[in-house]
C-alpha cells in the first residue's frame, strides 16, 4: 500500500524507491514525464533504470480485485462470491453444481427436478 495518494508524491516514492539500485546513475535520462494534477504541474525524469523497474512492477502486478476470467463471456468483473456481473455465470465448485443441475433440469425439458440426484 502506498502512503500517499498525491499522484506527484507516489511517482516521487517510487523514483526514490528504485534510484539506490540504478546500475548507471549519471546515465541521461531517457524521458521526461509531466503531471498535471490539481496541486500543480510537475516534472519528473525517468532513467532506463526506472522504466525497467516499472516493467517489473507491472509483470508482478495482480489487481485485488482480479479473480479470474468468466468462462461463459470472457469479462473479469466476477465479485467476491465468483459470480459474473457481466452474464450472471456463477463460477466456483457451488457455481459448477448450479451449472450442472440448470443443465439437467433444461434436459429434462418439463422444469421440474431430476430424477437422478443432484
Ligand atoms: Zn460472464
Amino acid at each position: 500500500m502506498t502512503a500517499s495518494l498525491d499522484p506527484a508524491a507516489v511517482i516521487a516514492e517510487f523514483i526514490d524507491a528504485v534510484a539506490p539500485y540504478d546500475p548507471h546513475p549519471d546515465a541521461p535520462p531517457v524521458a521526461l514525464i509531466g503531471l498535471r494534477t490539481a496541486l500543480g504541474d510537475e516534472m519528473f525524469t525517468m532513467s532506463d533504470h526506472l522504466i525497467r523497474a516499472m516493467c517489473r512492477a507491472l509483470a508482478s502486478y495482480r489487481d485485488p480485485q482480479d479473480r479470474g476470467e468468466c468462462v461463459e463471456c470472457g469479462g473479469r468483473h466476477l465479485d467476491e462470491n465468483l459470480h459474473c456481473r457481466d452474464c450472471g455465470r456463477l463460477h466456483g465448485i457451488l457455481g459448477q453444481v448450479i451449472a450442472d443441475h440448470a443443465r439437467r433440469v433444461a434436459a429434462s425439458g418439463d422444469g421440474s427436478a431430476p430424477s437422478e440426484p443432484v
